[in-house]
């Protein structure tokens, strides 16, 4: 069976949303497509003197509302498809955010597995050196995604500085702290997450300091939700995951050990004293929340009645499918959506751009506070929206968004 194409699941959810939105069909047809896309080859010299030439993209989705933002793939597999839909989704994310910012999102078709450190150096340079003058502050502002880390963003950040003279910090983020990161990128996605659950315990009266949380994915997501789950509130997670397997103890796991372990046999499958579950059973037990923290997809409809979870925080992307968000919402299993439990992300991401323009360093207090803020607005929004409509919160956030970027794009005289 071929795999569902991404971007054509990006157009039927704005779709859906513009149907609830009564937009005009003019302004629905402006809105599916990219404003500019840009398609380049990317010559490298590879360390055995060979040249190779990768494909590469940037898509920028919607820049109404300010430059566009978003992440930048290294990926055997990347399609131009996919780059559009994590485009618009990162629209319709940082919009839902009140972030003064677009969206847009880019990708190379590579193995960053099978390239030595010079080689990917030299292939982040040539990506900006093929973009350099579709970027920056005010146009479009990459970040890390999978397969693309810190240190590749120091070495485009370098390169567009050459290109400008200037030391353009502010042109991308997810740096390393000593060339203008930002204090708390790291726990930024969980951390925006479990402020999102917070106000959704408030507003389902669980108490969270007796919650039970199982948590699917320990990589960066799924490992800190263990960690803040724990440190912020005081839940027992009694069940985590990943791609070997999961385990369960109904007496808790720790956090620090699940690390140890994860880091000393590569899965939390191996944490002593607890039951070996597989990753389907860990999503149908019986815990007040569940955290969906690894792929896509892994909520169907033939696992979704089975979900006894009171809340379900996706930290991936796209984890419940259509079919399955309509079970969950008849079964009143409250679903925190991708694009808002997982934009700490980008939120943080944002805030690291302002202090690059401000010449400052926020604290880690700082930092947390304001996307305290944000996330608290955002699933308050959201809520209001679902409760408005008496629609799922995944339709509610994209009402919430697209308006904002319809407004804008109306108030620019674009439509
Ligand atoms: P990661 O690569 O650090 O971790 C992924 C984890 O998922 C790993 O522990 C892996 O073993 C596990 N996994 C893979 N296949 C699995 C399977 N079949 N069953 C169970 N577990 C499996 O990735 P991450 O950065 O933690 O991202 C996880 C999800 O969160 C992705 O969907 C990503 O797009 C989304 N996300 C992450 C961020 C971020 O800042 N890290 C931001 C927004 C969204």
């Amino acid at each position: 069976m071929s795999k569902p194409n991404p971007f054509e699941i990006s157009q039927k959810q704005l779709a859906d949303c513009a149907k609830i939105l009564c937009l005009d069909a003019g302004v629905h047809e402006f809105l599916k497509h990219p404003m500019r896309e840009f398609h380049v080859s990317i010559p490298v010299r590879m360390d055995d003197g060979r040249m190779k030439v990768f494909q590469g993209f940037r898509v920028q989705y919607n820049d109404a509302l300010g430059p566009c933002k978003g992440g930048i793939r290294f990926h055997p597999e990347e399609t131009i498809d996919t780059v559009r839909a994590l485009s618009a989704w990162m629209t319709w994310k940082t919009s839902l955010l009140g972030l003064p910012l677009g969206g847009g999102k880019g990708g190379v078709i590579c193995n960053p597995k099978e390239m030595s450190a010079g080689e990917l150096e030299r292939l982040c340079r040539g990506y900006i050196d093929a973009l350099w003058q579709n970027l920056g502050p005010e146009k479009d502002v990459p970040a890390p995604d999978v397969y693309t880390t810190p240190q590749m963003m120091a070495w485009m950040m370098d390169q567009f500085s050459k290109h400008t003279g200037n030391n353009s910090f502010g042109m991308i983020t997810g740096k390393p702290l000593c060339v203008g990161g930002s204090c708390g990128r790291g726990d930024a996605t969980a951390r925006g997450g479990m402020y999102a659950l917070r106000e959704a315990a408030k507003e389902f009266n669980i108490d969270l300091s007796k919650a039970t949380v199982a948590i699917q994915g320990y990589g960066n997501a799924g490992s800190y939700a263990h960690s803040l789950a724990k440190e912020l509130f005081g839940c027992k997670v009694v069940a985590v995951s990943d791609s070997k397997g999961g385990v369960f103890n109904a007496a808790g796991i720790d956090a620090d050990e699940a690390a140890r372990v994860k880091a000393q046999t590569s899965s939390v499958a191996n944490i002593p004293n607890c039951k070996k579950i597989s990753n389907e059973e860990l999503l149908e037990l019986n815990v007040d929340i569940l955290v969906a923290a690894a792929l896509e997809n892994v909520i169907t409809k033939d696992n979704a009645g089975k979900v006894k979870a009171k809340v379900i925080v996706e930290l991936a992307n796209g984890p419940t499918t259509p079919e399955a968000d309509a079970i969950l919402f008849q079964n009143k299993v409250h679903v925190i959506p991708d694009f808002l439990a997982n934009a700490g992300g980008v939120t943080v991401s944002y805030f690291e751009m302002v202090q690059n323009i401000m010449r400052y360093c926020w604290s880690f207090d700082e930092v947390y506070q304001k996307l305290d803020e944000r996330m608290t607005m955002a699933y308050q929004g959201v809520l209001a929206a679902s409760k408005k409509y008496n629609i799922n919160m995944r339709q509610a956030a994209y009402t919430v968004a697209v308006a904002r970027v319809v407004d804008a794009m109306k108030t620019r005289g674009w439509v």
